[in-house]
């Protein structure tokens, strides 16, 4: 079978791979609709990021080339001995977290945080942008009935807009800013809605990106190149600023946005992948009192709420897909993704 794999920056290729077979706790998946993410995007124009090069990934034992692809949904079609939880014939969505089980993290229930952490689809053992994919049966989570492989694809991204939600501690009636209209700050502004926030602003220069946020509802929709974001946050907010702001764009300025919108002791929470350092001036912290962090992928229930989320219904999370293509069409689609998003949100690849 083919397989889009990662042999360095600018370089992916459609391999001939061996087609493979479930070994023990593992599930072996037809692919149905896999993600293009940001990751693979960074991969591609800024990387190798967290693809192991030289050295074997330990939890992989596998280093480049890589086959790419970890927002999938799909059928299991076959079981390694040992796996009961799991049948074939159901339809899942994959997590892209591999961990030890043994670490401090993963017995302190953040397997997302593990010593020896992997991504699959990134870091070897296999990916989704293949027909057939075998897993470690605990990153399978089954979907409900009548969920499109579209919408199941997309539960990956959005239990990672689950978990950033969970850093920020915003509950019911909170409030928060989304700088970035791409997949995640999407994701991040339906976790935020779905937790109860009240206001949920989103700045987002493209107009496409823009549209997207507001449809899926977001309270007010700010353009940065026309508006002073944190003075409208301000406004917006009675001069106290929002609860929680989200850096889902990594651009120049945006963590400072992020730090200069939120009230005092407010939380930033970074969600974005870097390449390059940006400024910070420490003393906005000393004013605030305000707390930055990090959100990294999700934990096994952040994944469950997303997919209660999805099936919930209240989003039309399918409305962030603007593109479907073949495989065949994986190395060009990549490509022009690295070069210039355009008006894409969200491309899916259908392996079949
Ligand atoms: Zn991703
Ligand atoms: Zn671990």
């Amino acid at each position: 079978m083919r397989a889009l794999q990662y042999h360095g920056r600018g370089d992916v290729r459609l391999n001939d791979v061996a087609e493979p077979e479930p070994r023990a706790g593992e599930v072996k998946i037809a692919v149905a609709a896999t993600g293009i993410c940001g990751s693979d995007i960074h991969e591609f124009r800024g990387g190798p990021i967290a693809i192991p090069m030289d050295a074997d990934h330990p939890l992989t034992g596998e280093h480049a080339p890589v086959t790419l692809g970890h927002e999938y949904s799909g059928t299991v079609v076959a079981v390694g001995e040992g796996v009961t939880d799991i049948a074939v014939g159901r339809r899942v969505a994959v997590s892209a977290v591999l961990r030890c089980g043994v670490c401090p993290s993963c017995t302190d229930g953040n397997p997302q945080l593990c010593s020896t952490l992997g991504f699959h689809g990134l870091s070897g053992g296999g990916g989704g942008f293949a027909l057939f994919d075998t897993v470690p049966a605990y990153t399978v989570f089954e979907l409900p009935d009548g969920m499109s492989d579209e919408v199941g694809a997309l539960i990956e991204p959005l239990a990672t807009g689950v978990h950033a939600v969970a850093r920020s501690g915003i509950g019911p009636g909170g409030t928060a800013l989304v700088l970035g209209g791409g997949p995640i700050g999407l994701t991040t502004v339906v976790a935020a809605l779905a937790a109860g926030a009240e206001q949920v602003v989103v700045s987002e220069p493209s107009a496409a990106r823009a549209a997207a946020a507001a449809a899926l509802g977001a309270t007010t929709v700010l353009d940065p190149r026309e508006t002073d974001v944190v003075a409208a946050v301000r406004d917006l907010t009675g001069g106290r600023g929002v609860d929680a702001s989200f850096d889902a764009a990594a651009a120049t300025g945006t963590f400072d946005t992020a730090l200069g919108a939120v009230r005092a002791r407010g939380t930033v929470v970074n969600v974005a992948v870097w390449e390059a350092p940006t400024p910070l001036q420490p003393n906005a912290l000393l004013f605030t009192e305000a707390v930055i962090t990090g959100a990294l992928a999700y934990t096994p229930a952040e994944f469950t709420r997303a997919v209660e989320i999805a099936r919930d219904g209240r989003f039309d999370l399918a409305s962030m897909v603007t593109r479907t293509i073949a495989l065949d069409e994986a190395v060009d689609g990549l490509a022009s993704l690295a070069a210039s998003p355009g008006d894409d949100i969200k491309v899916l690849v259908r392996p079949s």
